[in-house]
């Protein structure tokens, strides 16, 4: 008797992943054969060489003997109260231990908040390019993305009257990635103001992914979104991932802000889906307090003569010496997304480019339509490898488009 094959969730086939995607498989496959890759696909420190600060480190092993047993489900209430006390400290109102929520990454908690809310049908107002688990756990939770642009001619800044017309009776929230992956966009107060006069205008639930605070250069500084938003609900995200640069320890947060009484039942929602997951990691969570309480560590890194720093600008000489690359210089975050122009754009398939780009170059980068952009001329690379490493990669990011231009 033969056997159907297992049925899988018919709204997966919307959904696309590409940073871990097909040319994620190539790579392993091309490293099979023994060839040596350049991965430019993921914003992971870790595998970079960064190392999260001794001081995290310290507090991480110190604290195994007491990470048997499970936590409270929205996390450790020590780290609640750092979290919350941070969030004061930057103007949060009332932000308190009881509002927060701590979870294996980011990641867990994006998925766990839009299943909190969304009914089917239910709209998400979502940059593009977006971060992209944000359109797949929105699909997967049964909502539907509803994309604002985020143009390279506006610096990557959305444009918050063309959000506005997006708005329908069934928008439920309005996304905002600040600092943002993948543009490195470094949103301004007016712009958040703006955002934050829409949701209050139209009961949106404001969600700040803000898991690259800290990483701002130049003199763009960062402005965090609920202490704008005062009284209108938000869920602000932060984690230790990126800025303290320990992504495989799983450990972010969400903080709830805005009154209680517009909050309504979805913060019951979200401590009944921390609970069914019972507890976020143990161990990391005892590396909150050191994080938030610690010395920071990450401006150094970003800072003239700062390895990040160094990086980014040998992206930008990369971008301006070509002839085929345009770019908007990265003003936060761990990401570059140069666009291709001039003759190499023409029939553009930036699929077909980062493939050719993997297997003639030995470079992996994620297409611009990994972004929910359509017709994107954009690739994405990550800041993280050395300076050397991004002159090496442009050069051969240049050979590609030479000949694809006709030279
Ligand atoms: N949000 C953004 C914008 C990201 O870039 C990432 C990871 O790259 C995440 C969330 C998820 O981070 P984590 O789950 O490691 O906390």
């Amino acid at each position: 008797m033969p056997h159907s094959t297992l049925p899988t969730r018919e709204s997966l086939r919307e959904v696309r992943y590409d940073i871990r995607g097909e040319l994620s498989r190539r790579a392993r496959e091309l490293e099979g054969q023994g060839r040596q890759l350049i991965r430019l696909n993921i914003g992971n420190p870790g595998a970079f060489g960064f190392r999260a600060p001794d001081h995290l480190q310290q507090a991480l092993s110190a604290h195994v003997a007491e990470s048997d047993a499970y936590t409270h489900q929205q996390g450790l209430p020590l780290a609640r109260e750092v979290v919350a006390a941070a969030h004061r400290g930057r103007g949060t109102p009332n932000a308190c231990a009881e509002r927060v929520f701590v979870g294996n990454g980011v990641s867990e908690l994006i998925d766990m908040s839009l299943r909190a809310l969304l009914n089917p049908g239910d709209e998400v107002l979502l940059p593009s390019p977006d971060y992209p688990l944000w359109s797949a756990a929105t699909i997967l939770n049964q909502g539907r993305p509803v994309y604002y642009r985020c143009a390279p001619e506006n610096g990557f800044l959305p444009d918050p009257d063309e959000i506005e017309k997006l708005v329908t009776p069934r928008t439920r929230a309005l996304v905002v990635i600040n600092p943002n992956n993948p543009t490195g966009a470094n949103y301004p107060p007016a712009l958040l103001q703006r955002l934050v006069d829409i949701a209050a205008r139209h009961d949106l639930l404001l969600m700040a992914d803000e898991i690259y605070d800290g990483i701002t250069y130049d003199d763009a500084a960062f402005t965090a979104l609920a202490p704008l938003a005062g009284d209108v609900p938000c869920l602000s995200f932060g984690g230790l991932s990126k800025v303290w640069r320990a992504c495989g320890w799983r450990v972010g947060w969400a903080v709830l802000s805005g009154d209680p009484l517009r909050v309504g039942d979805f913060h019951h929602a979200l401590d009944l889906l921390s609970a069914m997951r019972l507890c976020a990691n143990v161990p990391g969570q005892f590396a909150v307090p050191a994080a938030l309480q610690g010395p920071e560590t990450i401006r150094a890194l970003t800072v003239p003569g700062g390895r990040l720093f160094e990086s980014r600008q040998a992206v930008i000489d990369g971008c301006e010496a070509s002839d085929h690359l345009a770019l908007v210089a990265p003003m936060g975050a761990l990401y570059a997304f140069p666009q291709v122009v001039g003759p190499a754009a023409e029939g553009f398939d930036d699929q077909a480019f980062a493939l050719e780009l993997l297997e003639n170059e030995d470079v992996l980068v994620v297409p611009g339509s990994g972004f929910n952009v359509p017709g994107s001329r954009h690739f994405r690379i990550t800041l993280l490898p050395e300076a050397p490493t991004v002159r090496e990669v442009f050069a051969r990011i240049d050979r590609v488009l030479d000949a694809r231009a006709g030279r």
